[in-house]
């Protein structure tokens, strides 16, 4: 028990019992040690038991990779002294009022979207895409406690989608200092203001210690850390959203390849050519054999495809090259010219950004620097689209999971 107490790492609870579930999932019942709690209506401190509540179910983090929820009861207090001796229930600080998660795993979930969407880290988490946009909200008007802070080194600026297709965007601030990465605050909004106010809000003694803002590519963002922390700070753009942007370009092609081969070939020879989606998000190295089949037909009847898909993989070669920023800069020049020379236009709206950002997107290569998680091994998990739908097991799920470098979302 006392080792699952210090796994669980919640502050002030005593372990009732543990179980596993049909499904093994862990269930930890536990009650306060705390006692008493203050009166919502005087503000008094009150102690004289009421009783206990229903139980509510939590979900934290898990324990030896099993799903984990803990269950408590929640005691209720009597006040004596106010008109009508109104009852309180005691208030945790682990955990919020009306949320199905504690605020671990709140974070846990936040840490999760960071280069990644809510789809993804709900089918991730398997949890409701709205039990994620829960935590996000949650999380909204939380006050950053900076005392807890001791440096800041690198911070992340994520813009989050709430709804698919709206542009109803939320920000997730981080701070990355030595590979430990924490949640400093959710923005309501991508606004360049606000993104503004918020790094302006941070004070003075870690303002000092920012080396590093890793961004998203909407010019708001940059041009926010850019007035608030002048050239004493490396701006870069996560190396994620350049790989979205490239990879993108040659999605596209393949759409209208697709297009215009299923226009122009017959029947059969068409349907051989299903399912080249995913071997062309692929890095070329973790192909298969029967996708290298289906690349190889399909290269035959879309030379260009072939040139485009080449030209993805050796910019993405140049992004895992361990370069300076120079090397890169002239190799990413070099890249830029096949490029024109290909006559391809896929890569058109990749080419303008280059233009204009080509200094923050290069500024990776000083210190390799991502807001997310673990490079290449947490940032992007895909799965196809079929296998997605109506899944209730992930176990499935997770067995066919590929971990990639391209900047792919689960759901494109
Ligand atoms: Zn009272």
């Amino acid at each position: 028990m006392d080792i699952i107490e210090k796994l669980l790492d919640v502050p002030n609870i005593e372990i009732e019992s543990i179980e596993l579930t049909e499904e093994n999932d862990v269930t930890i019942t536990v009650r306060s040690t705390i006692d008493g709690t203050r009166c919502r209506k005087c503000g008094r401190k009150i102690n004289k038991l009421h009783g206990h509540d229903e139980a509510i179910m939590l979900r934290h983090l898990p324990i030896l990779g099993r799903k984990t929820y803990i269950r408590i009861y929640p005691a209720r207090y009597r006040c004596i002294h106010c008109e009508g001796k109104p009852t309180t229930t005691q208030k945790l600080h682990w955990y919020k009022e009306r949320s199905s998660c504690t605020i671990a795993y709140d974070e846990h979930i936040l840490l999760q979207l960071v280069n990644s969407t809510v789809s993804d880290v709900s089918i991730k988490e398997d949890i409701g895409y709205e039990t994620v946009v829960g935590a996000i909200r949650r999380h909204i008007s939380d006050v950053v406690n900076w005392d807890e802070i001791e440096r800041l080194n690198v911070i992340g600026l994520d813009e989050i989608a709430l709804k698919k297709g709206h542009k109803d965007f939320v920000v997730i601030v981080t701070a990355c200092d030595c590979g430990n990465i924490t949640i400093l605050a959710v923005l309501n909004d991508r606004k360049k203001s606000t993104v503004k106010a918020f790094l302006s809000s941070i004070p003075k003694r870690l303002k000092k210690t920012v080396t590093t803002v890793c961004s998203d590519m909407y010019d708001g963002y940059i041009n926010a850390a850019k007035e608030v922390f002048g050239d004493d700070v490396v701006i870069v753009i996560d190396r994620f959203h350049v790989a979205k942007l490239y990879g993108g370009g040659l999605d596209n092609l393949r759409k209208k390849e697709i297009a215009r081969l299923k226009k122009e070939l017959a029947e059969e020879e068409h349907k051989n050519l299903k399912g080249v989606m995913w071997p062309l998000r692929k890095n070329a190295r973790d192909l298969v054999d029967g996708e290298l089949e289906v690349l190889g037909r399909l290269f035959k009847y879309s030379p260009m495809l072939e040139i485009a898909y080449k030209l993805r993989n050796d910019l993405t070669d140049i992004f895992n090259s361990d370069i300076s920023r120079s090397e890169a800069q002239v190799k990413i020049d070099d890249w830029i010219d096949k490029v024109i020379k290909s006559e391809l236009t896929c890569f058109n709206n990749f080419l303008s950004t280059l233009d204009t950002r080509m200094s923050e997107i290069v500024n990776y290569f000083i210190n390799r620097q991502t807001s997310g998680f673990v490079e290449g091994l947490n940032n992007k998990i895909k799965v196809t689209k079929r296998r997605c739908y109506g899944i209730l097991n992930t176990k499935h799920l997770f067995q066919r999971i590929h971990l990639d470098l391209n900047g792919y979302s689960l759901f494109t």
